[in-house]
């Protein structure tokens, strides 16, 4: 959940193996991993938790994602299904999410994607 709202859905595995949300992807990246060598700093999910009185247009993780680009801010995303199982997602950029989640031991950062 994020500002209130489900924006991913699945079972463990699909959620834990193929995360298809940034704000989920950024949870799992900021927690330690006991099957990768001990790292000196996790990885903290950037900017602040919107005002739920004054949530923004569009998606309420635009301020904080890496990922966002221009519909982001103008349309709100709906749980739509990843492939054919119980999996949903609230966002837009899913395959991009799907297309840099990492093999286990490496890290890569979105790219491409167009802040506004
Ligand atoms: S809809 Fe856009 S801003 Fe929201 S999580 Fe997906 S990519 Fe990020």
């Amino acid at each position: 959940m994020y500002a209130g709202k489900i924006i991913e859905r699945g079972t463990a595995r699909e959620i834990y193996a193929n995360p298809r949300h940034p704000y989920t992807l950024g949870l799992l990246r900021s927690v330690p991993r006991l099957d990768e060598p001990r790292r000196a700093r996790l990885d903290p999910i950037e900017g602040q938790p919107p005002d739920l009185s004054r949530l923004p247009g569009g998606c309420a993780f635009a301020p904080r994602c890496a990922f966002c680009v221009e519909r982001c801010v103008v349309e709100t995303p709906p749980l739509r299904p990843i492939g054919a199982s119980s999996h949903v997602s609230a966002c837009w950029e899913a395959e991009r999410v799907r297309a840099v989640r990492e093999p286990a031991r490496e890290r890569t950062s979105p790219q491409g994607g167009s802040r506004t």
